[in-house]
C-alpha cells in the first residue's frame, strides 16, 4: 500500500523530504492531495477571441524579438496567430528565452492577456515550441511548498493515485435513505476512485464553478468521506475511553473540604458556576474517565470551579494536578489555590521548568509519597520524572495551548486499582475561547462541554474605543487621568516572531516615551526575552500597585488579576487575533470602577486597514460577549484557522466546510455509530485510509 521505500543508503532528495513534510507519505495520502485549482491547457484560443484579463493559451509565430532599454531593460517579443498580434514581455530573461522565441518560430504561450500601453501584451507568460499534443484533461495546480515544483508533485500525486488501494469502504446501506442521506441529492454516489480520478484530471467540459464551490458530485463524495472518517475516529476514541476505568470520586460523608471551601469563599457562586459544578461532580463520581471542556468567558470564574473539583477529588483521597501554559499563569493559580486550600490543611506542590534542583526534588518527593494532594505547575507536571502516588484528576487551563503529546503524557500517569488494572485520570480542560456549536459537534464529538454563561455580578462593562495611532497623545492624556484617580493601566505591544527584534526595539522606545510623558509614574516593562525572575519582579511591582503602568509584549502573561487596573491600551491592535484581543480586554473591568479598552491601530503604509483587521476591531467595539466574538471570529477566519492545526490537536477538515456542509455532517454523524456497530472492518479501513497513523492523537 505504501510507496516503495527509498533504498536505505540513499539519502532522501529535497523534493522527497518536502513531500514527507507535507504529510504525503503513503500512496493514499498522495491520492487525497487535491488540486487547489486548474489551468486549462486543453485548448488553443484565437487571439482575436481572447478577452483582456483572461488566462489563455495561444499558438502564434514570432514576428520580432528585441531587447529594449526603456522604461527598463526587457525582452519584447511580438507574436501573431493570424487573428491578431500581441507582445510577450519579459523583465527577467535568459539567453534561452531568446533562443526559443526566435523570429519565425511557432510557439505555444500561456498567460494572462492584458490591454497594454502599445497594444495587447502578456507579461512573463509560460511558453514552449508549438507542436506537442494538447492534454485531454485540465491541468491540476496542487498546494505545495517552495522545495516542491508543480511538475514534481503532479507526477508524485498521479503515481500515488495509480497505485493507491481505493476499494469501497462505505457499506451498501450508506447510500440508502435510512441513514439520512440528503434527500436533495439523489444521483448515485460516485465511487472514491471515480471521484479522485476526476478531481485530479477533470475533463475540460466540466463547469469550473462546480469544482470551485465544491458542489460537484466528485467533491460531495470526498467531503462525505472526510466527515465520516472524522466522526468515526472520534466515536471510536470515545468508545475506547468508555472501556477504560477511572477512580469513582464519591464524596465523603464527613464535613468535607468541598463544603469548607464553599463556606470560605468571599462570594456566592453564580447559578452558572453551580450548574457546571454539578455537571463535573456527576462525571467525577462515575468510574468512567471524564473528558470535559469547561468553557466560560474571561472573568467568568472558572478557577473557583476548578478548585471545587479539586476539592472533590481530594475529599475522596486522591491527588489532583492543575496545569497552566505559562509559569506566570500557573503561579497565579498556585497563589489563589494556596490561599483557599492551605488553611484547610491541604499540602500543595509547585512544579515548573525554572525551579532550582533542590526545590524540585522536594516537590517530586511530596508528589510521589502522596503527601502533596494538589500539584500546580506548567508542562513540568507531566514530565517523565513526575510520579504520582494516585492521580485522579488533571485540570488543564487554556487547553488549546496544550499539545496532544502532553495530553498523552498525562495518560501515562495512570494508577493501578486494587486488582492492578490501570485507572485513567479524569480530565477537565478549561478555555476562555468558546467553541461555536457547529465546531463542537464536529471536532469535539469526543468531548463533553460545560459552559459558564454568566459573569459574576457587579462587573462593569468595558467601554472599547478604536483609535488611530495618530491620536496617541490623547491616549496618553487618558492614561494620565486614570493614574490621577489612583488607577492602573496596561499597555500591550505586539510581538510577532519574525520581527521580534524590531518589535522589541519599538517596545523599548514606547517604554521610554511613556516614561517621559508620564513623569512621576513608574512604567514597568515586561517582554518575552526577559529571564523569568525579572518578569516576576516586574509583575509583583504591578500587583502591589507600585508601578502605575505595565507595558507588556508577552500577551499571554498578561494573565494577571489586578482589579485596580481600569484601562488597557493595545498598540497595533490590528495585528492581534480576535480571541487574543478579547482575552486581553478581559484583564480590565474586574473591579467596580468603570473600565475602558483602547485599540490603537496603525494602517502601516496603506491608506486604510485591511478588511479582516477592520472586521476584528469592529467586532471588539460592538460586543463584549465571548460567544458572539467566537462566532464572528469563525466567520472572519473559517474553522481551519479558527482552530489552528497545531493548537487544537483536532484533525482539520481539508475538504468539507462546516458552514456549507451541515447536511453532509449530519449524515456522517448518523452513519458513524451504525457503521462501527455493523461494519467494524470497513469502519477501521475507512479511518486508516483517511487518518492513517495520524489517528492516534484523537485518543488523547
Ligand atoms: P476566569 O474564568 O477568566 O479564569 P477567574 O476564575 O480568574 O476567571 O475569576 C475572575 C475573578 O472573579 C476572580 O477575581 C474571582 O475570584 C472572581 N469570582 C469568581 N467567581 C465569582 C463570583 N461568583 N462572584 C464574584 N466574584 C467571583
Ligand atoms: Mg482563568
Amino acid at each position: 500500500m505504501s510507496a516503495p521505500a527509498p533504498p536505505v543508503n540513499k539519502p532522501l532528495s529535497a523534493p522527497q523530504k518536502a513531500l514527507l513534510k507535507l504529510g504525503l507519505v503513503r500512496d493514499v495520502d498522495l491520492a487525497l492531495h487535491l488540486p487547489l485549482r486548474y489551468e486549462d491547457e486543453t485548448r488553443i484560443v484565437r487571439l482575436a477571441d481572447a478577452r483582456d484579463g483572461q488566462v489563455v493559451q495561444i499558438e502564434a509565430e514570432v514576428m520580432s524579438s528585441e531587447i529594449s532599454l526603456k522604461p527598463r531593460r526587457q525582452l519584447r517579443v511580438r507574436v501573431d496567430d493570424g487573428t491578431d498580434t500581441c507582445v510577450l514581455r519579459f523583465i527577467n530573461f535568459y539567453p534561452s528565452h531568446q533562443k526559443t522565441l526566435m523570429v519565425g518560430a511557432r510557439v505555444r504561450v500561456r498567460g494572462e492577456i492584458r490591454g497594454g500601453f502599445v497594444g495587447r501584451e502578456m507579461v512573463h507568460p509560460a511558453f514552449e515550441l508549438a507542436g506537442a499534443e494538447l492534454p485531454a484533461a485540465l491541468t491540476p495546480v496542487y498546494p505545495t511548498s517552495a522545495a516542491l515544483p508543480q511538475a514534481y508533485i503532479r507526477k508524485a500525486v498521479l503515481g500515488g493515485l495509480r497505485r493507491a488501494e481505493l476499494g469501497e469502504t462505505l457499506p451498501p446501506a450508506a447510500s440508502s435513505e435510512l441513514h439520512g442521506r440528503p434527500a436533495a441529492w439523489r444521483q448515485p454516489l460516485w465511487t472514491l476512485r471515480q471521484a479522485l480520478q476526476f478531481l485530479h484530471q477533470p475533463t475540460p467540459d466540466v463547469p469550473l464553478m462546480t469544482l470551485e464551490d465544491r458542489s460537484h458530485p466528485a467533491w460531495q463524495r470526498l467531503k462525505l468521506e472526510e466527515l465520516l472518517a472524522q466522526q468515526l475516529s472520534q466515536l471510536e476514541a470515545r468508545r475506547i475511553r468508555a472501556a477504560m476505568r477511572a477512580p469513582a470520586l464519591r464524596p465523603a460523608a464527613e464535613a468535607t473540604l468541598h463544603a469548607q471551601l464553599l463556606e470560605r469563599l468571599p462570594f456566592q457562586l453564580t447559578a452558572a458556576q453551580q450548574r457546571v459544578g454539578q455537571e463535573i461532580d456527576a462525571d467525577l463520581q462515575r468510574d468512567l474517565p471524564m473528558h470535559r471542556l469547561l468553557q466560560g468567558d474571561v472573568g467568568s470564574g472558572k478557577t473557583v470551579v476548578a478548585a471545587l473539583a479539586a476539592a472533590r477529588c481530594m475529599d475522596a483521597g486522591w491527588q489532583c494536578a492543575l496545569m497552566a501554559p505559562t509559569e506566570i499563569l500557573a503561579e497565579q493559580h498556585f497563589r489563589k489555590l494556596i490561599g483557599w486550600l492551605e488553611p484547610l490543611g491541604i499540602k500543595t506542590a509547585w512544579l515548573t521548568g525554572s525551579q532550582k534542583t533542590r526545590e524540585r526534588r522536594e516537590a517530586l518527593a511530596l508528589i510521589e509519597s502522596g503527601e502533596a494532594a494538589l500539584v500546580v505547575g506548567t508542562h513540568a507536571v507531566i514530565q517523565d520524572k513526575v510520579r504520582f502516588k494516585h492521580l485522579a484528576l488533571a485540570i488543564i487551563d487554556e487547553q488549546h495551548r496544550f499539545g496532544v503529546a502532553q495530553r498523552l503524557a498525562l495518560r501515562s500517569k495512570m494508577t493501578p486499582d486494587s486488582q492492578g488494572a490501570p485507572l485513567e485520570p479524569h480530565l477537565l480542560m478549561m478555555t476562555a475561547t468558546p467553541i461555536p456549536r457547529t465546531l463542537a459537534m464536529s471536532y469535539y464529538a469526543d468531548l463533553d462541554v460545560s459552559t459558564i454563561d454568566e459573569l459574576p455580578p457587579g462587573r462593569t462593562p468595558v467601554v472599547t474605543k478604536v483609535i488611530s495611532d495618530s491620536r496617541r497623545d490623547e491616549v496618553v492624556a487618558r492614561i494620565q487621568a486614570q493614574l490621577e484617580q489612583g488607577r492602573q493601566v496596561y499597555w500591550v505591544c505586539p510581538l510577532i516572531e519574525e520581527s521580534e527584534a524590531i518589535d522589541l526595539t519599538n517596545a523599548t522606545q514606547t517604554h521610554a516615551d511613556l516614561s517621559a510623558a508620564l513623569a512621576g509614574t513608574e512604567v514597568g516593562l515586561l517582554h518575552s526575552r526577559m529571564p523569568v525572575a525579572d518578569k516576576k519582579a516586574v509583575m509583583s511591582l504591578f500587583n502591589e500597585g507600585k508601578t502605575g503602568v505595565l507595558e507588556s509584549t508577552t500577551v499571554i502573561e498578561v494573565g494577571v488579576d489586578v482589579p485596580n487596573a481600569s484601562l488597557m491600551v493595545i498598540e497595533h491592535a490590528e495585528r492581534f487575533g480576535l480571541s487574543q484581543l478579547h482575552q486581553l480586554r478581559g484583564r480590565v473591568g474586574r473591579g467596580a470602577a468603570a473600565s475602558a479598552c483602547v485599540l490603537l491601530y496603525s494602517t502601516g503604509d496603506g491608506p486604510r486597514l485591511g478588511e479582516t483587521a477592520r472586521a476584528r476591531l469592529k467586532a471588539m467595539a460592538e460586543t463584549q460577549d465571548g460567544f458572539e466574538i467566537a462566532r464572528r471570529d469563525l466567520d472572519i477566519r473559517g474553522p481551519g484557522e479558527f482552530l489552528g492545526a497545531r493548537q487544537s490537536g483536532a484533525p482539520l477538515l481539508r475538504f468539507a466546510d462546516l458552514a456549507t456542509d451541515a447536511q453532509l455532517l449530519g449524515w456522517a454523524r448518523e452513519l458513524a455509530p451504525w457503521m462501527l456497530d455493523h461494519e467494524p472492518v470497513l469502519a477501521r479501513r475507512h479511518i486508516e485510509r483517511w487518518l492513517g497513523g495520524k489517528a492516534d492523537y484523537l485518543k488523547a
